[in-house]
């Protein structure tokens, strides 16, 4: 996947480029990512310098890669309409289906021709996001492109120190040949995710986080394979590689269902399920309980007078609490408890195969946690914080307070009542 997350002032663009390197929307981010950003396209033209020095590419060579500018160009073309209802529905900018490319270019072509396909195809897909579908600052575009060469250049190394040179030995060399494209394919994999990750600039806090769901690594696994046999055809029958664009736009086409999923269940404020994801996540695994014949439990977190949080510091800085709150109750329970937002400042949470007194426990320690909140209202410049929030907390359990969510629901609606009316702050069960 690529990474083209609108940034601070992504609205300058082409222009800025163009005009004096000291407006670059670059210098306007953290130094960290400046110094990534810098050393990435110096390794990468630095490389690029070396091998275009080191191998000669032929004119079948600059064939290919122009053969392979073409397709991407047009899938990238073909696939705008669905990429502009996916964008309509998800932050992300960009889903990079360019991989079967360039992945076929590290098969096929000599690094520097590999270079000239990456540098074709992103400053396409740039000058479209620009004119068209969204502003994306030019040092994206540029640091985007610099982490698909090295990552090239990686997948080809590996390729090479399996002794197979290229889709062609490949296919002479047998179970070797089949290993080496695997390997290729998995270094391809690796290096990009890990270069993405300097980009994003995030320090990761688990293997999922390099790497995303499942479903992110099999679209990527998907267009690696698609840019295997598009080398493949183009090193047997050429005209075959045009079989390659229909499933490839279909692959576009899935990730965009995937994204309306995922946008019709979630909150967009806070991230968390919406009522909808919520409720449907909720049955399902009371179904499971009932099964497994275990005890499940229901809070519902209700904000302490937070109309006051509003009145003092405004909605806005009310918006950054909640979502405080939101991630704050995240951090306190499992990776499979279901944290949703019940509209306004509520928040549910389902906590499957617990007793309750491990319930309140959990109930006890976000009300712990939320309380020591303190969040930073970063849009107002004059050092402003929110502190003292509170939560009331609601807490009913399957099967005894009831079998079906809507009853628990309001059975821990029924004790969050009772909190709020016993002075706030607390947690009471049911
Ligand atoms: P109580 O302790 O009784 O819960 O008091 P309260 O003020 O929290 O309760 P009330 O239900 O009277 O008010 C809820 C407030 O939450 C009112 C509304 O402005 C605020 N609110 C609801 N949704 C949002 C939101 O999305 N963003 C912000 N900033 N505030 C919200
Ligand atoms: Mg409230
Ligand atoms: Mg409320």
């Amino acid at each position: 996947m690529d990474d083209t997350r609108p940034v601070a002032g992504a609205s300058l663009h082409v222009r800025d480029l163009l005009v004096t390197p000291r407006r670059w929307t670059l210098w306007r981010q953290r130094p960290r990512l400046i110094v990534f950003c810098l050393v990435t396209e110096a390794v990468a033209i630095g490389s690029t310098a070396l091998a275009a020095g080191w191998v000669h590419p032929s004119g079948k060579d600059v064939l290919v890669m122009l053969a392979l500018a073409v397709l991407g160009v047009t899938q990238a073309e073909l696939g705008r309409q669905v990429e502009r209802v996916r964008r309509r529905v998800n932050g992300t900018p960009h889903i990079n289906m360019t991989s079967v490319w360039t992945f076929a270019g590290v098969l096929l072509l000599p690094p520097a021709l590999v270079a000239a396909l990456v540098a074709i195809l992103y400053a396409h897909l740039a000058l479209r996001s620009w004119y068209r579908l969204q502003r994306v600052p030019a040092f994206r575009s540029v640091i985007n492109g610099s982490v698909v060469v090295l990552t090239c250049y990686v997948a080809r190394l590996v390729l090479e120190l399996f002794g197979v040179h290229g889709i062609e030995g490949a296919l002479l060399d047998g179970w070797l040949g089949v290993g080496a494209i695997a390997g290729t394919v998995a270094a391809y994999f690796v290096a990009n995710a890990l270069l993405i990750l300097g980009a994003l600039n995030m320090t990761y806090r688990s293997i999922r986080e390099l790497f995303g769901g499942w479903a992110d690594n099999l679209v990527e696994l998907a267009t690696l394979c698609l840019g295997t046999l598009t080398a493949l055809a183009i090193t047997t029958q050429p005209v075959l590689v045009v079989m390659v664009v229909p499933p490839l736009l279909v692959l576009h086409r899935g990730v965009l269902v995937k994204q309306l999923e995922v946008a019709a269940t979630k909150d967009e404020k806070t991230g968390l399920f919406n009522t909808l994801g919520w409720h449907n996540l909720a049955t399902s695994e009371l179904a499971r309980a009932g099964r497994s014949n275990e005890t499940t439990g229901v809070l519902m977190v209700d904000l302490d007078h937070f109309k006051q949080v509003n009145d003092t510091y405004g909605h806005l800085a009310g918006d950054l609490a909640l979502k405080a709150v939101a991630d704050t109750i995240t951090a306190q329970v499992r990776s499979y408890d279901s944290v949703g937002r019940f509209g306004g400042e509520e928040f549910v949470v389902l906590l499957p195969g617990v007793g309750e007194e491990h319930v309140v426990t959990v109930a006890e320690r976000i009300r712990h946690a939320v309380s020591e909140l303190v969040v930073p209202v970063d849009f107002a410049d004059d050092g402003r914080v929110i502190r003292d929030l509170s939560v009331s907390i609601g807490v009913a359990m399957y099967p005894n307070a009831g079998t079906v969510v809507d009853r628990l629901l309001h059975a821990a609606d029924t004790a969050l009542y009772s909190a709020k009316n016993t002075g706030r702050n607390k947690v009471v069960s049911f």
